[in-house]
């Protein structure tokens, strides 16, 4: 993995040292001798992270740190505080400021690399929806959507206590901060908790455990429903290749013993708002596609979806040697429901025409709004039989009962026409099949309408559904 490092620090030859060390990893690296040029270095470059020295004449490592995070187009870069200090109410300083992580000089090159690779590749994850979402409002599909969330808002943790000989301790601070804390004294119930609670973090202790802390951390991390939730590890000192590993296998932070109060509750927090940050990234990606795919009015999907659903199914069925079905229905004479009802009730009655289509599909037939009063239904491993009789059994239902109206006005009867085709899967493109359906249903209307006509059939297979009204 490459990534473009800024190096800051006022003493040049720190720099030297640092940058000498990225270049044998392949790391880009770009430098800055003060806080001011680090800011403009930072917005104009974009590095993957920021290794900032702290004390620095002028504006120092604190207040730098608190302007990445303060400005939107740099809040998302990870920033290690390289620094000289170690004393606990720095590393504080440092996390309120919003700092991701401490190095201490002299840099040790194992802790160097393990932070490096661990944060740039949390940043790619979180960059990687932050993209889709770009996506998505350029689309037009989502307004630029509102990503804040509630800073302040006590959390929900697990402690996966097993070995966790500072239970008592970090139980007692976390609550303090009005967090709600779950125990699980096994690695068992640490997973199955952890996969159906929606737990903010979740706090493993490496220590005198019976089963390797390090295995329960990649276990979360392989299982769906914990992939992505905050891991803390708690570590004794003088365990710097474990922690190494431990960033390896995507833990998000950690605290070493023995655990320093204002430190946990700093780190906890932070992975609490980033969880949040991420979680409605997520949401919001979800919500934009779903506005992307699907009709407003109907709740159907709409064409764009047909598509790329088309493609998909078309493979797996042409693969198994299957056929697939299309059939597209459209209103009879809905001008005039318009022309005498008035635009609200033809609403409705498209509404009441989506319904009824769906009740009357299996669940893995999908239902397009295909245009105006054009529904498109994709029926796959359905051969032309079925299709028709599914046609039939919809032209039915139109038919069945006039639609009620929301204001109570006159219930509305309704007629729709029906074209069948059907392909071997991978035969025919969507378009064709779609061509063929639109030609049945053409004929259907020529030949009187509330009915089914099949691509293949010839005027004289016309089927009749029994409930037809002329
Ligand atoms: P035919 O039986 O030949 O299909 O006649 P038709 O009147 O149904 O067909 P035509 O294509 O002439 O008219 C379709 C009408 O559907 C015209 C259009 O105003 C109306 N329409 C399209 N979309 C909407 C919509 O979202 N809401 C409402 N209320 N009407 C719509
Ligand atoms: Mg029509
Ligand atoms: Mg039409």
């Amino acid at each position: 993995m490459t990534a473009r490092v800024l190096v800051v620090d006022d003493v040049p030859v720190n720099v030297k040292l640092l940058e000498a060390k990225l270049l044998v990893e392949y790391y880009e690296v770009v430098t800055a001798h003060d806080g001011v040029s680090a800011l403009q270095v930072a917005h104009d470059q974009r590095p993957d992270i920021i290794l900032l020295d702290v004390m620095m004449p002028g504006m120092d490592g604190y207040e730098v740190c608190r302007r990445v995070k303060a400005d939107a187009t740099t809040a998302h870069i990870p920033v290690v505080m390289v620094t000289a200090l170690n004393e606990v109410s720095d590393r504080v300083r440092g996390l309120e400021a919003g700092a991701d992580d401490f190095l201490t000089k002299p840099v040790n090159d194992v802790a160097l690399f393990a932070r490096i690779r661990s944060l740039v590749r949390l940043k790619r994850a979180s960059d990687e929806w932050r993209a889709r979402e770009a996506t998505a409002v350029e689309l037009g599909v989502t307004g630029a959507t509102d990503n804040a969330v509630n800073e302040k808002a006590p959390g929900s943790i697990l402690l996966a206590t097993d070995g966790m000989w500072d239970k008592e301790a970090v139980t007692k601070t976390l609550i303090a901060q009005g967090h709600k804390i779950d125990h699980a004294d096994n690695d068992a119930s640490a997973i199955s908790m952890a996969s159906q609670g929606d737990y903010d973090i979740v706090i493993v202790a490496d220590g005198d455990r019976s089963s390797d802390a390090l295995r329960l951390c990649s276990q979360f991390r392989s299982l769906p429903e914990t992939r992505h939730g905050p891991i803390l590890l708690l570590v004794s000192e003088g365990t710097e290749d474990r922690l190494a590993k431990a960033l390896e296998l995507g833990i998000n932070d950690y605290l070493v013993r023995p655990v320093e109060q204002d430190e946990l509750i700093a780190r906890s927090w932070t992975q609490i708002r980033r969880k949040r940050y991420e979680e409605r990234l997520r949401e919001n990606f979800a919500v934009s596609v779903n506005a992307a795919v699907t009709d407003p009015l109907t709740g159907l999907y709409n064409r764009r979806y047909l598509e790329s659903h088309f493609e998909r199914i078309s493979d797996r069925l042409k693969e198994e040697g299957k056929t697939i079905s299309l059939l597209m229905l459209d209103i009879d004479h809905f001008k005039k429901v318009n022309d005498t009802y008035g635009h609200d009730s033809g609403d409705q009655v498209l509404q009441a025409v989506a319904k009824r289509i769906v009740s009357n599909l299996r669940g893995f037939d999908t239902a397009v709004r295909f245009g105006g009063e054009e529904f498109v239904i994709l029926l796959p491993d359905a051969p032309l039989s079925a299709a028709v009789s599914t046609a039939e059994r919809l032209c039915k239902s139109m038919s069945s009962a006039p639609i009620p109206m929301s204001n109570g006005g006159e219930a509305i009867s309704i007629t729709a026409s029906l074209g069948a085709a059907t392909t071997m899967a991978g035969d025919e493109s969507l378009e064709e099949l779609v061509r063929r359906a639109d030609a049945a249903l053409y004929h259907a209307k020529r030949t009187g309408r509330n009915k089914v006509i099949s691509s293949v059939a010839e005027p004289s297979a016309v089927s009749q559904p029994k409930s037809a009204v002329g």
